[in-house]
């Protein structure tokens, strides 16, 4: 067991914390007492990282005790062509362009269909802005997977996905997402929130929705009862009081509508990217950003590590630092895979149960929702 309380080696630690110039936040975080932008911006100037990880892991733990969630899920990503050309994208293709691919509704039903039958309650679908493929492709594909699999739950399309449909269709986005939601759409990624600062966003992705507009999306999902993830990508050219901005905006909205299920921190991977000379961040920033996120976001239920961004072990060490769930099986990933990502594109469920476990938390699967997952026989001893 991890749990803290009426551990001595915790009071020990509690007394060392006094001594440190970062104690006075921490005493709020650990008191539940909301954080503000400079106590966000300080705690990353600080290199505490023991301090800090023991504090967001008493929030963890106040939140979701001992358990860490997954999913058993599968990734579809239908096309990698986009009229746009962000710098720290290495998925997107213009359609000419040698290793550009969309795949056929056919392709896209019979990945779904097998995901499925292997026991996925998750299909995680997202892709470029694809500039022909008219809506009705996109409505028919969720209508399909809907009709075929109605019991797994879809995941589809970033708020910047949406924004882009909305175009194409004509529609005003309200209109947009219901009609999705007709056809089948459950709930939403978090994706393309990048870093909302608008001077990094013109540097960056200047064609991208900004991040108003991607925050304007979610209001919209979210006022039709539609939930979603939301994201930040960090450790490319932002700044922590970048960081803070995010996660204080995404704090904001989660306050007028509750509608965020997880806050998943995306590392970034500059490989094939137009800042490959980044040199892509550390397990001391991916730590700092996973655990003072778990301080600043005081309204959100769930930390993720997104294990394919993050690597596998460091993900499993994430589980102390703030972290309550370690997503899924994947199956199949292209986005950071071209990034030059190192990870396996799936892990199996016996795998992840494994590094659960050695962590010392307690494994429970869950559905998009966070409901728990029981299964008639476990899916440990089929993989
Ligand atoms: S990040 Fe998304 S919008 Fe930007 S180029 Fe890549 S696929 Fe297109």
């Amino acid at each position: 067991m991890i749990l803290t309380s009426n551990s001595d080696i915790f009071l020990k630690m509690e007394k060392i914390l006094r001594l440190s110039p970062i104690y006075n936040i921490l005493q709020k975080a650990e008191h539940g007492e909301r954080l503000s932008f400079e106590d966000g911006v300080r705690l990353f100037k600080s290199n505490d990282i023991l301090h800090i990880g023991h504090i967001a892991n008493i929030v963890r733990e106040r939140k979701n005790g001992n358990k860490t969630y997954y999913i058993t899920n599968r990734h579809i990503n239908y096309s990698n062509i986009c009229k746009n050309r962000c710098k720290f994208c290495a998925f997107s293709r213009e359609k000419t362009e040698s290793g550009s691919y969309e795949m056929a509704l056919e392709e896209i039903l019979e990945k779904a269909m097998t995901a499925v039958e292997e026991g996925a309650t998750e299909l995680h679908i997202v892709g470029g802005l694809h500039p022909d493929l008219p809506f009705d492709f996109y409505v028919k594909m969720i209508h399909e997977i809907h009709e075929s699999c109605p019991d797994v739950h879809l995941q589809a399309f970033t708020a910047v996905e949406i924004e882009h449909l909305s175009q194409i269709a004509r529609l005003s986005v309200r209109q947009t997402l219901r009609e999705l939601r007709e056809a089948g759409l459950g709930s939403m990624p978090g994706g393309g929130a990048e870093v909302f600062s608008p001077k990094i966003r013109e540097q960056l992705c200047p064609e991208k929705l900004s991040g108003e507009g991607w925050l304007q999306v979610m209001r919209e999902a979210h006022a039709l009862g539609l939930r979603s993830n939301a994201t930040m990508l960090y450790g490319h050219v932002e700044t922590a009081e970048d960081r803070i901005n995010h996660l204080m905006k995404l704090r904001e909205l989660q306050d007028e509508t509750g509608g965020f299920l997880a806050f998943i921190p995306l590392a970034f991977h500059p490989k094939n990217t137009e800042l490959s000379n980044s040199t892509g961040t550390t397990a001391m920033l991916d730590l700092k950003v996973i655990s003072i996120s778990r301080l600043m976001l005081d309204n959100f239920d769930h930390i993720k590590a997104y294990w394919i961004m993050l690597g596998i072990k460091l993900s499993q060490v994430s589980l102390s630092f703030g972290v309550d769930d370690i997503d899924g099986t994947v199956q199949e990933e292209k986005i950071t895979h071209a990034a030059g990502a190192e990870t396996p594109e799936a892990l199996s469920v016996r795998e992840i149960i494994k590094l659960i476990k050695e962590s010392g938390r307690e494994p429970v699967e869950r559905d998009t929702l966070y409901n728990p997952v029981r299964r008639k026989r476990a899916l440990a001893q089929t993989r």
